[in-house]
Order: C-alpha cells, then structure tokens, then sequence
C-alpha cells in the first residue's frame, strides 16, 4: 500500500487527482479500524495530517469556516458559542482520545447515519466545501447525503471545510444509547430554531440509510412557535412536532435496537429538544426586550 504524505494543501490535491482511489486519512479512528480488520485494503492512503489549512477554522462572511481537520476536541474547547449544537454533539462522541483525533471532517467523508456530526449540521443548513484540482464548490448539507455511506463527493474531490451559519436562536442535539460514554447512538436528534428568519432545522440521525431531516415537523413548529414573545409550545404541539419528527426516521431493526425503538426515542428526543430550545429562546426574548 501506497502512503501519501503531502505537506499542502494544493499538494493534497495534486495527490488526489494521480490517485482518485487513494483514501485520505485524517484522525484515522474510521479509517483504522477498517485497515486492522480487514474491511478495506485500498491501494494507497492519503495523509492529511500534515496539511495546516485543515486544521484552521474562522470567520468566512456570515459563516464559520471549519476546516475539516479540526477535531471534537477543539470544536467542544473553542466554538460553544458559535456552533452550540455541533459542540454539544463532539462531547457526546466517544472517549477524549478519540475526540483528540477524531474531525468532524471524518465523520463526513464516512458518512455513517450514525455520525453525531450529523444531525446538528442538517438542523443547522451547514454546507460542505469539496475542493480538487479543478476548484472548489459549496454543496448545501442536505444535498451531501447521496445514500448510504454515499456522499456527492467525487473520486478527485477533498472535503475541505464545513461552512456553519451565525446560531441565531437556541440549538440543541441529544442522543440515545446504551449508556453514557463510549457510545454510537442508537438514535440522535437536533433542532435549530432561527428567531430572525422564523424558521426551524431538525437533523435526525441512525435512523435511515442516510442523516435525514423532518422537512413536516419543520414546518409545523415554524408555524405554530411563538417567535415575538416564546410562549411554551402548547402540550398538543409539543405531542405533534415529536410524531412528525419520529414518522420522518426510516430506521431498521438491528444490533443496536429495534426500528420501533428508534421512533419512539426520536419523538422524546424531539419533544425534549423543543422544551430546552423554547425555554432558551424566551429567556433569550426576555434579555432582549
Ligand atoms: C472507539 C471509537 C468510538 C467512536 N465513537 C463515535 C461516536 O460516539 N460518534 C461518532 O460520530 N463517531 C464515533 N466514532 C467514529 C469516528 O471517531 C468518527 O467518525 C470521526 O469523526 C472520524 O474522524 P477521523 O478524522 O478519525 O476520520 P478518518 O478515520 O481519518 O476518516 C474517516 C473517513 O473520512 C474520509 N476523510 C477524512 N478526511 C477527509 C477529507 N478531508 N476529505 C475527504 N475524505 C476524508 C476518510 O477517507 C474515511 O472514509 C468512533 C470511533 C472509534 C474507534
């Protein structure tokens, strides 16, 4: 097996465009795993460790660029603020040695539907930057998830950096598994609700062949949702939003639970989420007024 060590980022992609098959490798902890069980033998990896553009992230416009190598660990250290329900989701993956290693970048390029990167960057419309040789362009999040595992980038393409919009209301994300720590969701959920354009963004994870949103529940909260004054949803739409969120998943029954299971943890996840971002939102209104 070939290894591929560039040292820029216009050398990275000199690299992928000689060798489309080469897999790139970031933290390794997906692609590691695969090598030592022997689910994968490409012809060469790709190390992207040494190329410091990755690692860097910043304001870009309205956005905050993220570039793909940064790991959990510093998403969770630095960007709290700016990207509350991505931070909140990092501290729920695995231990600090695999935050210490593990990008957000990487769980894109894997595209797991159980990737807690996920559900925050649909609910928060995030966009991907894919970049090669012949140049780069923005793909919205919810075009990036083609099928399962699949994504819309091309054999020649890096991910270069996420692009997260300015938080302009509350977000949340939660998660469902076993047990605390150490866990790949049974199920996740976030919920993005955006007070200045009235608008709410959901991301469901491990529940579909891809991360999937809830286009209906959206919809229905955006309009109901009290956005001048932040009254407590009404219980019955509490109830409603959490089914539309939960008839949205397609899960399946497997290992790590049942497909009924899912639906049901995605509707208490959902109708938590919306209790704790509507409570934020009215004490948000309240400091404001
Ligand atoms: C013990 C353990 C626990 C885990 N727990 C969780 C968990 O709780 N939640 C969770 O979401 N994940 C978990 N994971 C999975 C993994 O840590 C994450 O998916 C992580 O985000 C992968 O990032 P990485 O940088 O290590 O990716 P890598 O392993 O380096 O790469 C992953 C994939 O992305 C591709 N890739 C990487 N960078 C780029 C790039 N710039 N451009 C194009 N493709 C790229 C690779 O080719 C590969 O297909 C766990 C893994 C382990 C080993």
């Amino acid at each position: 097996m070939d290894f591929l060590s560039p040292s820029t980022w216009e050398e990275a992609l000199a690299a992928k465009s000689e060798h489309p098959d080469a897999v790139p490798i970031m933290g390794g902890t997906d692609v590691m795993v695969e090598l030592n069980f022997d689910r994968r033998r490409p012809p060469a990896l790709l190390d992207l460790t040494r190329v410091p553009e990755l690692t860097a992230w910043g304001p870009d416009g309205p956005h905050l660029r993220l570039g793909a190598g940064v790991c959990y660990t510093d998403v969770i250290a630095h960007l709290g603020d700016r990207a509350p329900a991505l931070a909140q989701a990092s501290r729920s993956v695995a231990s600090p040695q695999i935050r210490n290693r593990g990008t957000v970048g990487g769980n894109l390029g894997g595209a797991s539907p159980a990737g807690d990167a996920h559900p925050p960057l649909l609910a928060t419309g995030a966009e991907v930057e894919l970049a090669s040789v012949r140049g780069v362009r923005r793909v919205p999040i919810r075009e990036f998830y083609v099928g399962f595992r699949q994504t819309a980038r091309r054999p020649d393409e890096l991910i270069a950096a996420v692009l997260l919009p300015a938080p302009r209301g509350p977000q949340a994300f939660s998660k469902i598994g076993p047990r605390n720590a150490m866990v790949i969701s049974v199920a996740s959920f976030a919920l993005a609700l955006d007070g200045d354009a009235r608008t709410v963004g959901t991301g469901i994870g491990s529940a579909g062949p891809t991360p999937l949103r809830a286009p209906d529940a959206e919809r229905f909260l955006a309009e109901r949702f009290d956005w001048d004054g932040g009254t407590p949803p009404a219980p019955a739409d509490v109830h409603k939003f959490g089914e539309l969120v939960a008839e949205a998943a397609r899960p399946i029954d497997d290992v790590r639970g049942s497909a009924a299971y899912r639906r049901r943890s995605l509707a208490v996840m959902a109708r938590r989420a919306l209790a704790w971002t509507a409570t934020d939102y009215r004490e948000g209104t309240a400091r404001c007024a």
